[in-house]
């Protein structure tokens, strides 16, 4: 067998030279392998460990380790090394899937193979086994997912039916693998995604918003969007009035969700666009910024006063609107240019950024209540017309003419 440098971290190998010692089977496995074949540093570290959960976490303490039972019925325990939390979980298999979306059981077999064979695509069905020297690793690699990584192919461990069918969030996990690594998918599993995509109906639409938030924050989003079409999935991710012609210019954009979402959604008709951001399950914040940037509304003329209205509407969305925008084939370079120097220059376009504050204008004799706040709103007129009035003699002189 071929041996390997991998790029593991000091701790975590130093983790897996204690389990060689005590004699239990310790793999780094699934995307950690995936990535270190693929010359990307691995973001985490997840082992597959032959010991069963509770002798996991004994061992762990018993060598110093602070140690999380995270999932401990699904066999997970987080260890916390000096290189981050390590997730140890036990090789296992999974019984049935008689609901299409969680196991109906889970037995810990402590056989890697077990491990393996459950996983869902061939490039992420591999372990690496510490060399007996502990420096260099062995690939296991039961499924082709090498020769699959050298072809760039996407492809399900096992007949691709089956495995879609069991859990059919890998539907979304297939396109969501194949935009990110800039893969193919193989032409079985490609009729089986088309096949089997109905059965995101039984999964919850928090954990398929999650898979789209990851596929249109991939370098491949437009592919994505394209392939949620063809393979019919649209329907389960946004289901209301997404048209296949005008996704706008998704890759121009930065890798942002709420940008690259509101890009999809580009002035649709409002009652569209509350459906498709209730079946997505953000947070109140995302949802607001996106439906402001599908909505947004660019000012007919270009100059330094639009710019600042521009900013005063949308605040630290003005620009991301511009970019939206400009991905569906405006082009706002202009006013880009305006709001930019509009914010480097510092203007002032909301009330609490004027020279002055309520206080100081009833201490200049404005009456409380309501008189303060339109006087507040007259000043921000003025200035945003003219920034350079905003200081606190230009405007408190203003309040005197305006109450005199
Ligand atoms: P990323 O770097 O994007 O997190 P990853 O491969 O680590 O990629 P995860 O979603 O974190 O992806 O899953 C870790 C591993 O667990 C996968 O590589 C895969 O082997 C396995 N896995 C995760 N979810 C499933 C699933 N629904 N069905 C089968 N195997 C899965
Ligand atoms: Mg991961």
């Amino acid at each position: 067998m071929k041996h390997i440098p991998l790029p593991c971290p000091p701790a975590v190998r130093s983790l897996l030279i204690q389990f060689k010692k005590a004699a239990v089977g310790a793999y780094p496995v699934g995307g950690c392998v995936r990535d270190a074949l693929m010359g990307i540093p691995p973001q985490d570290w997840d082992v597959a460990v032959t010991s069963v959960p509770e002798e996991t976490l004994r061992l762990c303490e018993g060598w110093g380790y602070r140690v999380i039972p995270t999932g401990l019925q699904h066999g997970t325990v987080t260890v916390l090394t000096a290189d981050g939390p390590v997730e140890c979980t036990t090789c296992r298999t999974e019984g049935g899937y008689s609901d299409g979306r969680h196991p109906d059981g889970v037995s810990f077999t402590g056989k890697l193979t077990d491990d393996l064979s459950r996983r869902d695509f061939t490039v992420n069905a591999m372990a690496a086994e510490l060399s007996e020297n502990g420096e260099t690793f062995e690939i296991i690699d039961l499924f082709g997912g090498q020769a699959d990584l050298q072809n760039k192919v996407i492809r399900c461990v096992g007949d691709p039916h089956t495995r879609l069918t069991e859990d059919a969030l890998r539907v979304m996990r297939g396109v969501r693998f194949a935009v990110k690594l800039g893969f193919d998918i193989h032409p079985n599993t490609m009729a089986a995604l088309k096949d089997c995509g109905h059965g995101l109906e039984r999964i919850s639409r928090e954990r398929i918003s999650v898979e789209f938030q990851k596929i249109l924050c991939s370098h491949h989003p437009e592919q994505g969007v394209s392939l949620l079409f063809d393979l019919g999935l649209m329907p389960h991710v946004l289901p209301c009035g997404i048209s296949p012609d005008g996704p706008g210019k998704l890759s121009s954009l930065p890798v942002d969700f709420a940008t690259r979402c509101a890009c999809l959604l580009w002035q649709m008709p409002e009652a569209h666009l509350a459906e498709n951001l209730r079946g997505l399950k953000l947070s109140n914040e995302t949802a607001h910024a996106i439906r402001l940037l599908a909505s947004g509304q660019l000012p007919s003329e270009t100059s330094p006063l639009t710019a600042r209205l521009l900013r005063k509407e949308y605040g630290d969305l003005a620009l991301p609107l511009l970019i939206v925008a400009s991905a569906h084939g405006t082009n706002p370079a202009e006013l880009q240019e305006l709001v930019k120097a509009s914010i480097a220059a510092g203007d002032c376009v909301r009330i609490p950024e004027l020279a002055i504050d309520g206080q100081t204008l009833m201490a200049h004799g404005v009456p409380k209540g309501k008189a303060v706040g339109e006087m507040l709103a007259a000043l921000l007129s003025l200035v945003l017309e003219n920034p350079e009035e905003n200081t606190k003699e230009r405007l408190i002189k203003e309040v005197q003419t305006r109450i005199s």
